[in-house]
């Protein structure tokens, strides 16, 4: 394990939670976790660890951690909080790497988009004494990679943790802090509703987005010239969620495929009513659902999940990347 000269973390009014937070996983939410972990005075020290060498070397450069390996069993000894940032499919495999490693009384948690396949691939690796709590931070954007994470991700977002009836409440209330500090407001589930609710928040959303765009990149009468050139209307909008991590949200539909094919059946029923409205030309129906979900956003700002500045709060040229999440 290489160590770096970790820069002096600053006094905050509260003492650290945490003395050593290991992060499997350094990308998106695993560097933001790193930045608002150090930022928010949480945890002593910090150590990494990832797949490969260029991850973890880019990591290094940022200065994200104290101490680096490529081997998560060696980074999560001695750590009383680790955190698995990985993709969802990959999560079963890092805790059997880590099991034996992990200390007694250690908070072991992820991030994970799907939370009841998580339990299951994780949950039987954990020694005794061990407290796995499994939790998705409802916070992301369309970027990964350990450059891409930001202190502020996390802030007035929800976080939601899935303990089961076996959780300690002490290391629940540990966690809960943890994410508190992070700014973000936690919420308690159980993981079946948590996989359900985001099936129909997060996954359906962004498998229409790949849909939609895929399709007009296929349609034959529509120069890809065309798509692009005329993309403000509408369709750039789901190009930037179709821009998300190919492998992050194939696991993510390879694990919660129950929970998206039921709300995916739904969809398809209420799509079928919308073919029938406009063929038959039903301008009421059309008109009342359209009234219903604006409201549905005017909801979403007065709550403070998104911005009302037109066109999503990007500037003028609509170019440069914005600090908007795709409430993943
Ligand atoms: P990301 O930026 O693509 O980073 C993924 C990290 O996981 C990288 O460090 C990668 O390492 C590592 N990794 C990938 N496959 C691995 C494997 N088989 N074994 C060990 N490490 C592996 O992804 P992310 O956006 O941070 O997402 C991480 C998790 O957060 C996912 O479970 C996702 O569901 C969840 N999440 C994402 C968002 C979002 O909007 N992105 C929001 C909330 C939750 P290498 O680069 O070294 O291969």
């Amino acid at each position: 394990m290489s160590d770096n000269a970790s820069p002096p973390v600053q006094a905050g009014d509260k003492p650290v939670l945490f003395q050593r937070l290991a992060l499997i996983g350094i990308g998106l939410i695993g560097s933001s976790i790193a930045h608002a972990a150090r930022a928010n005075n949480i945890v002593a020290e910090i150590a990494i660890s990832t797949r490969s060498a260029e991850t973890l070397a880019e990591a290094e450069r940022l200065k994200l951690g104290d101490a680096y390996s490529l081997d998560p069993a060696e980074v999560v000894e001695g750590a009383d909080l680790v955190i698995l940032c990985t993709p969802v499919g990959a999560c079963g495999k890092v805790a059997a790497v880590i099991s034996k490693s992990l200390a007694p009384g250690a908070i072991v948690s992820d991030v994970g988009s799907v939370k009841g396949s998580v339990i299951k691939q994780v949950a039987p690796h954990m020694p005794d004494g061990v407290h796995f709590i499994a939790g998705h931070p409802v916070a992301g954007t369309e970027y990964s990679g350990p450059g891409a994470g930001f202190a502020t991700l996390f802030e007035n977002r929800w976080c939601v943790l899935t303990p089961t009836q076996d959780t300690d409440p002490a290391a629940l209330a540990k966690l809960t802090e943890f994410w508190d500090r992070c700014g973000s407001q936690v919420e308690i589930m159980d993981a079946g509703h948590h996989d359900l609710v985001l099936s129909m928040t997060s996954h359906i959303p962004h498998l229409i987005a790949y849909n939609i765009v895929g399709t007009a990149a296929d349609l034959e009468t529509v120069t890809k010239r065309e798509v692009v050139k005329f993309s403000a209307a509408g369709f750039r909008d789901f190009t930037r969620i179709a821009a998300s991590d190919p492998t992050m949200w194939r696991d993510v539909f390879l694990h919660n495929k129950e929970a998206v094919l039921e709300t995916l059946g739904r969809f398809s029923e209420d799509l079928s009513a919308l073919q029938r409205a406009i063929r038959w030309g039903d301008g009421d129906a059309l008109y009342d659902l359209f009234s219903r979900t604006r409201e549905i956003r005017r909801r979403i700002i007065a709550e403070g999940q998104e911005t009302a500045m037109p066109n999503f709060g990007r500037d003028e040229g609509g170019l440069a990347p914005t600090d908007e999440d795709t409430g993943e």
